[in-house]
């Protein structure tokens, strides 16, 4: 959903969570941009995609659709790597590193790209 958590698969929400408490606590304002996404507001989004700064999947492709990804806007001083970084302590997968960039965006690091979104499942490890 815009603007909400909601929807997310649980596993997955909750490393967002902890990335998303640790970067106000180091200042920043964060902003929930968009976490699911239905096929058909996929569907929207691929059909405006040139109009887009960032990538956008294939409708069916994207971790959006799955639960599994959320954009997410940073106000402050937190720079973009740590960022980046604060990602990865917290198990998640950032855009920033694409070879496209998409620097909101942060995934499930499980997540396959080029597969169908429907039935991919975040599940904690071990
Ligand atoms: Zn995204």
């Amino acid at each position: 959903m815009k603007g909400s958590l909601d929807d997310l698969q649980p596993a997955f929400r909750a490393r967002v969570e902890k990335m998303i408490a640790h970067v106000q606590s180091l200042g920043d304002t964060v902003t929930i941009v968009w976490g699911y996404r239905s096929t058909a507001e996929q569907t929207i989004l691929w059909n405006n995609r040139a109009s887009n700064p960032n990538p956008v999947a294939r409708p069916g492709f994207s971790p959006h659709e799955a639960g599994l990804a959320v954009d997410l806007h940073f106000d402050g001083s937190v720079s973009r790597s740590a960022v980046g970084h604060a990602a990865i302590d917290f198990g998640l997968r950032w855009g920033g590193g694409f070879q496209h960039p998409d620097p909101p965006h942060f995934e499930w690091p499980g997540f396959i790209h080029g597969q169908p979104a429907a039935g991919q499942k975040a599940a904690e490890e071990g």
